[in-house]
């Protein structure tokens, strides 16, 4: 289950596209424990892991997209997809209400190590 003061973030945060911590993440400005990085992407530990692994994978790229609802393909190889990789998204199933959000960058969390409930609890 959500920890209480993550879900009181996720209500209590305003859609918005201004600078988060994320974009402070992205430039060094505050320290984070970065898994992977290359042009397009950092990959970073959460700082309230969920699970024994838990990662959040982010675009460098904002601008104006905060959330999965409106990606696109072209969008997923932008914002996602490393300029030396030689792999492109062609296809993907991006079906997400952008809701219960506390971080408005857009994002993805990683999380392994342990059994996960369905649906998600
Ligand atoms: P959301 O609720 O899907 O928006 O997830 C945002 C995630 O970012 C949460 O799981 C937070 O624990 C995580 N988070 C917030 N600030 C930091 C930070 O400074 N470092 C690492 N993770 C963070």
């Amino acid at each position: 289950p959500m920890a209480s003061s993550e879900k009181e973030a996720a209500l209590s945060a305003i859609p918005s596209d201004s600078p988060t911590i994320f974009d402070k993440i992205i430039n060094k400005e505050i320290p984070s424990n970065v898994v992977y990085e290359d042009d397009k992407v950092l990959a970073f530990r959460d700082i309230a892991p969920q699970a024994p692994v838990h990662v959040v994978l982010i675009p460098k790229l904002k601008d104006g997209l905060t959330g999965l609802s409106k990606l696109t393909i072209a969008d997923l190889n932008i914002r996602w997809v490393s300029t030396d990789s030689p792999i492109k998204v062609r296809q993907a199933v991006i079906d997400s209400p952008t809701r219960g959000q506390s971080v408005y960058h857009l994002h993805i969390h990683i999380l392994g190590g342990r059994q996960m409930n369905w649906p998600p609890a």
